[in-house]
């Protein structure tokens, strides 16, 4: 069975493909690195295009059973000084993607949705039925395909699972891969990196309503989404009739850590002080978001099995990796 990993030399989708190899699947990843890396797609067929590329897309697709969508621009900041660019590729370049899937007879498609879509929400844990309301372009163009596939789930029998991530972070535990943003703008990279450097981290706010004044987010290790990837493209291979047709899921771990204990963490795995200094608060950053991960674990038997410690100590060993090539 092969898949179609677009956005496959990315983060998430790089992660989610050597697993997908790892049980067996055949891979083919399709991304046009404007923001992947071919570093993360070595070793695999890579298919250097745009997914507004319909000329492209059509003899890709007609190779696939099944789709795994990862390929979006994925910063709240950027999204807000430059929405055109955001709704360009992950609205309407989507969306010829999607008609694509259809007319090459593709009827499983896994997206990589976000908490963004929930904007600010009034109540946590977040749960799936939480009302959608995106406070920021970003979170906007991930609701709107997500419509798109439920109406495409409707009207033309398309099967998807729309699997809304939490704060991704950490790394394969091969040092092999890991996350490559640049600019990098997380907060876990960027206090991994003030350690090693000397370089001071900016704490965007103290002055939330929170535990000790910073944001509280639900961090969860790259290799659990892969295997939440994997559980849900099986969901969407099994032959259940009564399996629902688009199914949205959170992927958290249903903990929540402040910046400070981040910083905290990044500081006891490394040996190293982090020099820091607090900042206004960033703009669209909700004070706490945390997940409510049940439904993911009845509907698909999935957990979050690696913890904090172990996102950081991963993160770390990536960056060493990672510097350490560049020296050689
Ligand atoms: N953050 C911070 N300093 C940084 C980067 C991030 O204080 O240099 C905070 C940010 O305000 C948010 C949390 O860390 O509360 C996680 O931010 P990140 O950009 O990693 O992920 P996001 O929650 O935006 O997806």
């Amino acid at each position: 069975m092969a898949i179609l990993v677009v956005g496959g030399a990315g983060y998430i989708g790089s992660h989610t493909a050597r697993a997908l190899r790892h049980a067996g699947y055949d891979v083919i990843l399709y991304d046009n690195l404007s923001t992947g890396s071919r570093r993360l797609a070595q070793g695999f067929e890579l298919i250097e295009a745009d997914i507004a590329d319909a000329a492209t897309l059509r003899p890709a697709l007609a190779r696939a059973d099944a789709l795994m969508h990862f390929a979006a621009h994925a910063y709240v900041g950027e999204s807000v000084e430059n929405p055109r660019k955001y709704f360009r590729n992950n609205v309407t370049a989507a969306l010829t993607l999607l008609n694509s899937a259809l007319e090459a007879g593709i009827r499983r498609i896994v997206f990589s949705s976000s908490c963004a879509v929930y904007g600010v929400p009034r109540q946590i844990p977040i749960t799936e039925e939480t009302n959608r309301e995106p406070v920021n372009p970003y979170g906007a163009s991930k609701l709107f395909f997500e419509n798109a596939l439920e109406a495409y789930s409707r009207a033309y029998g398309l099967r998807s699972v729309r699997l809304r991530y939490f704060n991704a972070a950490g790394a394969d535990e091969s040092g092999e891969i890991g996350e490559l943003h640049n600019p990098e703008t997380h907060l876990i990279p960027l206090a991994l990196a003030a350690t090693a450097s000397g370089r001071e981290l900016q704490i965007y706010g103290s002055d939330y309503d929170t535990q000790d004044g910073t944001c509280v987010r639900d961090y969860i290790h790259v290799n659990d989404l892969a295997d939440a990837h994997m559980r849900a493209l099986q969901y969407l291979e099994s032959a259940d009739q009564n399996a629902v047709q688009s199914l949205a899921l959170n992927l958290g771990t249903g903990r929540g850590h402040s910046v400070l204990e981040i910083v905290e963490a990044a500081e006891t795995a490394t040996g190293r002080p982090v020099r820091r200094s607090v900042r206004p608060r960033r703009a669209g950053d909700p004070p706490i978001l945390i997940a409510d991960p049940a439904k993911a674990q009845s509907v698909l038997g999935w957990t979050a099995k690696r913890n904090l410690p172990e996102i950081i100590s991963s993160a770390w060993a990536w960056m060493q990796s990672a510097s350490r090539r560049r020296a050689a």
